[in-house]
């Protein structure tokens, strides 16, 4: 087998066009896009053909169907999915989502995502994904309980603090994770917290977990910053996506003197071109469900926030936002993706070709996993960080990860994300060659 390594002369130019199965590539279809960036960076590196299709293909996948009393009475059946993407560098990690649009081709897509941004933030974890079909929007807590619990008794034989880590992800949170470790350590006899990260303090989370993803993506933004030589103090901002890391990511470049002027939610943007007062939107959208009607604001579509003169743009909302029908109107100087691929491979090229610094996802959003880590670090040897060495560590590994995609990127003269799939592929690639072919 040929070792791994970055080789000179690549190209940058997409596979033939197939997608995943053999089907004609969809840009609409996120297992397809990953395959795409995959391929685009695995392009520059000498992988042994038949390693390459095991990179991509993903180690194992888990569907479960199981019942659920509901409230009044009746007996429903849920599905649920876990893909195990890969284990070579270490356990399994990645979110759990309930959400009606769960299905297993988007498991693997994200799951692939966790692989290579958990290789790129150097931790010891492979990826994974999961979710339950549902509509939470219709459920009951004690339903939604329910289901978490029966999901997670299913699903026991492969999750664990040395097999499977899980984590909040869309419409689960805090006490769902509660449920699930409750659930697994019942189920093994004694308390094991480190099946799950992202779980209440009270019960072994990590300080600084809430804030990591949006503290993480503004780290990287500094780093950008700096390489292009734009002072934050005073940039303009617009965020896709005022959820839990967009509003944290607005309110944190609000802090380093950035003037947020647009934010926006499924329902709408709003936009003040002095700047929003970020803490009185988050409370607008605490009461009102949206940030749209903020007094002070004026409103704005979806669209044009993502298509404002401003200095950086954070998309932090969901996958797919820039693709080739909008790509070209984005305006932003600075792309920093909070969110899991918001942007497609076309989109990519057009940025690119109109001078556009993108921060990948894996890069930018890469600190709510590392986070993680240090959680499921401090539960495995039973001891407390405070969050002043947290957020000192987090902000080393961001800092490191951007100057080597950077490195990468300047030397072979590929785009950021690119260049991030290459050192996160090398790597994993590396384990998996060092480890062998069994039997
Ligand atoms: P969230 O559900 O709290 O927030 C998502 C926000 O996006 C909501 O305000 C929603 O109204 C808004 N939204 C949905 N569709 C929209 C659209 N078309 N236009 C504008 N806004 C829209 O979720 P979150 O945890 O903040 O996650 C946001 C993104 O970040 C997701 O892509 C997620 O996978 C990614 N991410 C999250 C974490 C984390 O720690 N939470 C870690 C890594 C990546």
């Amino acid at each position: 087998m040929t070792p791994p390594g970055v080789t000179a002369g690549g190209h940058e130019s997409p596979p033939p066009g197939v997608g995943a199965g053999g089907r004609p590539y969809d840009e609409d279809r996120l297992l397809d896009v990953v395959h795409r960036q995959f391929e685009r960076a695995a392009a520059y590196l000498q992988i042994d053909a038949g390693l390459r299709e095991l990179m991509k293909a993903g180690q194992r996948e888990f569907v479960v169907h199981f019942p659920v009393r509901m409230d009044d009475d009746s007996v429903r059946v849920f599905e649920g999915f876990r893909v195990q993407h890969s284990i070579s560098r270490g356990p399994a990690k990645g979110g759990v989502r309930f959400h009606p649009e769960v299905e297993i081709e988007g498991m693997r897509a994200l799951a692939a995502l966790m692989t290579w941004k958990c290789a790129l933030m150097n931790l010891p974890f492979g990826g994974a994904k999961g979710g339950v079909r549902c509509d939470p929007t219709t459920l009951s807590p004690g339903e939604l309980e329910r289901i978490t619990r029966r999901f997670t008794w299913e699903v026991a034989p492969l999750i664990g603090p040395e097999q499977d880590i899980l984590a909040p992800d869309v419409n689960t949170d805090e006490h769902t994770m509660a449920w699930i470790m409750d659930t697994y350590s019942i189920l093994k006899g004694y308390t094991v917290p480190g099946v799950v990260t992202g779980k209440p303090l009270e019960i072994g989370g990590s300080l600084g977990r809430t804030a990591a993803t949006a503290q993480g993506c503004v780290f990287a933004i500094r780093e950008a910053a700096i390489h292009l030589g734009l002072d934050l103090e005073g940039a303009t901002v617009a965020v896709q996506g005022f959820g839990k890391v967009g509003a944290r990511a607005a309110r944190l470049m609000s802090e380093l003197g950035a003037r947020v002027i647009a934010v926006s939610d499924s329902r709408g943007g709003v936009m003040h071109e002095a700047g929003l007062d970020v803490e009185a939107i988050q409370a607008h959208k605490a009461e009102r469900g949206s940030v749209t009607g903020a007094p002070g604001t004026e409103a704005v579509t979806n669209t044009t926030v993502l298509e404002l003169p401003v200095d950086i743009l954070i998309p932090a909302a969901v996958e797919r936002q820039l693709t080739s029908a909008n790509a070209a109107a984005v305006r932003a100087r600075i792309v920093a993706e909070a969110a899991n691929a918001p942007t497609t491979p076309e989109a990519d090229d057009i940025l690119g070709s109109n001078g556009v610094f993108l921060v990948p996802d894996i890069l930018a959003n890469g600190g709510g996993v590392t986070v993680s880590y240090f959680e499921w670090v401090q539960n495995t040897q039973k001891l407390f960080w405070n969050e002043e060495d947290i957020n000192n560590k987090l902000d080393s590994v961001i800092t490191k990860a951007f100057h080597e995609v950077l490195s990468i990127a300047r030397a072979t003269g590929v785009q950021m994300r690119t260049a991030a799939y290459m050192l996160a592929l090398e790597r994993v690639a590396t384990a998996k060659q060092v480890r062998g072919v069994f039997p």
